[in-house]
């Protein structure tokens, strides 16, 4: 059977063949089923995927993150001109403060 052409490298240790026994023929040259740059090739793209993924998830979970401080903000500031309405004891009418919110995004 056909060796695996690759040359396997370890600091330390001069290059030595694969030892396994070789699958596929790639443009004249004999590779095992690790070794073969397809397979090489294919493990490559799954990384970079699986890379992609997880940077795509945390970008998610960062603009949740920052919506919900937003709105959390958003409250606050709502809270805020609700009590310095109080203050001036004039009160508020129903749909002030329903203006108040949907000026802070609160009610459609
Ligand atoms: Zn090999």
């Amino acid at each position: 059977m056909t060796q695996c052409c690759k040359s396997i490298y370890r600091t330390g240790y001069r290059g030595r063949q694969c030892a396994k026994s070789a699958k596929v023929e790639r443009e004249g040259k004999w590779y095992c089923g690790t070794h073969d740059p397809e397979a090489v090739a294919n493990r490559h793209n799954a990384r970079v995927a699986e890379w992609q993924a997880a940077q795509e998830a945390s970008r998610n979970l960062r603009e949740q993150r920052d919506a919900a401080l937003d709105h959390q903000r958003r409250i606050a500031e709502f809270g805020q001109w609700c009590m310095v309405e109080f203050e001036f004891e004039r009160g508020i009418k129903w749909f002030e403060g329903q203006d108040k919110a949907r000026e802070l995004g609160l009610l459609p």
